[in-house]
């Protein structure tokens, strides 16, 4: 019956939307709900939707899917590639691209959805499909819970939720404990006092201050934190004049910072502050540097016990050779704020997308070709098939572990 899984899929990538403006996928998603009898709440943290299956006593399973593209130029030359145009929130106009797969994620969380609605005889109890928006800003999921989501659909026994990645179509990667790094984003401002080129001792020079600090930021994770504890301090930008004989006011750095549990990230965020505040009285900067913090994507951790439940019932279903662990992952997710904001269990994998033939090399040489493109590249293609039935497999499997079964 129903969905046509690749057609959707297609349809979906062509035409992704930037976060918070998923209106078009999220009245798709709503639509499909619908015809498929959940009880269906629209404009949750905005633009995201959830759909509600009651189907007798028993536990209360969320799964996720998010719905966001990013400002990406498409470059994989498909033909069903998108030419999207959108508007950032600094008001420009940019490409955007399904480059994350998050299209992947809605088309499998509805094939899962259609699945069990077709299957209800088979279990009882309550499944909430959730759609949000925004998580490439980390605040997607958090705007859902802020918006009342919670009053409006039970709190969950689990949350569930999975994300294609660049590793074979029809392999898994689940672990338990932390599964994903916790990342900030933040922005530094450095004042300096701005003159002639030629006349560096009427000045302060912010320049020079932002590159002593930027170089002394690196000694954080190679001097301070333990051989055991891992972080990563990235200066993606520095910004800062305009013209070779002018020496600029201000300068401004900007970084990523990466973390695996709470106490590394506490303390490497009060060594970057002690650091630059370090570097600007070095130079005798006129005025305390600035930090302003941007998005913040929490720890991503797996309940012991729910992902070892997950994980058998995976190995059972695909054969134990096709489950991995991939380890603590340095990319981020806010998924999190959806199990936290219920004080449930979090269960989030790791879904192979890349067209395994690619893969040949890697089993004969134990390297990776160089050739797979990761999410967020412009090159980014999952193969459609095995990766959506695989996807929509998984999301059952887990769902119906925790489901009451009739
Ligand atoms: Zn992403
Ligand atoms: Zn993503």
């Amino acid at each position: 019956m129903g969905m046509d899984l690749q057609e959707l899929y297609r349809d979906l990538h062509t035409h992704p939307e930037l976060s918070f403006q998923e209106v078009r996928t999220a009245g798709i998603v709503a639509g499909h709900l619908e015809q498929l009898g959940l009880t269906v709440h629209r404009g949750i943290g905005k633009t995201g939707v959830v759909g509600v299956l009651e189907n007798g006593a028993g536990p209360v399973v969320m799964v996720r899917a998010d719905m966001d593209g990013l400002p990406v130029k498409e470059a994989t030359g498909l033909d069903y590639a998108s030419a999207e145009v959108g508007i950032d929130p600094e008001g420009n106009e940019v490409p955007v691209m399904h480059a994350c797969g998050h299209d992947v994620h809605v088309s499998c969380l509805l094939g899962a959805v259609e699945s069990l609605s077709s299957a209800r005889q088979e279990w009882r109890g309550t499944l909430i499909a959730v759609f949000q928006p925004a998580e490439e800003w980390g605040g997607g999921a958090e705007a859902m819970v802020n918006d009342g989501l919670y009053g409006l659909v039970p709190k969950p026994d689990v949350v569930l939720g999975q994300h294609v990645a660049p590793f074979p179509a029809g392999w898994l990667g689940l672990r338990g404990g932390v599964a994903m790094a916790s990342a900030d984003s933040l922005t530094i401002t450095l004042h300096g006092r701005g003159g002639h080129g030629s006349r560096p001792e009427t000045t302060v020079d912010p320049v020079l201050m932002a590159a002593a600090a930027t170089v002394r930021l690196q000694g954080i994770v190679s001097r301070e934190l333990a051989a055991s504890d891992s972080a990563v301090v990235t200066v993606g930008q520095i910004h800062s004049g305009t013209k070779n004989n002018i020496i600029p006011e201000t300068a401004t750095l900007g970084l990523s910072v990466r973390s695996f549990d709470d106490a590394t990230r506490d303390k490497v965020l009060g060594s970057i502050e002690r650091v630059v505040r370090g570097e600007a009285a070095a130079s005798g900067a006129p005025r305390e540097p600035e930090f302003s913090y941007e998005d913040h994507f929490p720890l991503t951790f797996n309940d012991e016990a729910a992902a070892g439940r997950v994980t058998a019932a995976f190995q059972a279903k695909f054969g134990a050779g096709h489950i991995i662990d991939p380890g603590p992952v340095s990319g981020s997710e806010d998924v999190g704020a959806l199990a936290k904001g219920a004080g449930a269990p979090l269960v989030f994998w790791f879904l192979g997308g890349a067209d395994p033939a690619l893969f040949q090399e890697w089993a004969t040489t134990g390297r990776l070709p160089e050739d797979i493109p990761s999410n967020h590249s412009p090159h980014f293609a999952p193969v459609i098939e095995p990766t959506l039935t695989h996807g929509t497999e998984a999301l059952v499997t887990a769902a119906r572990e925790f489901l009451a079964t009739n």
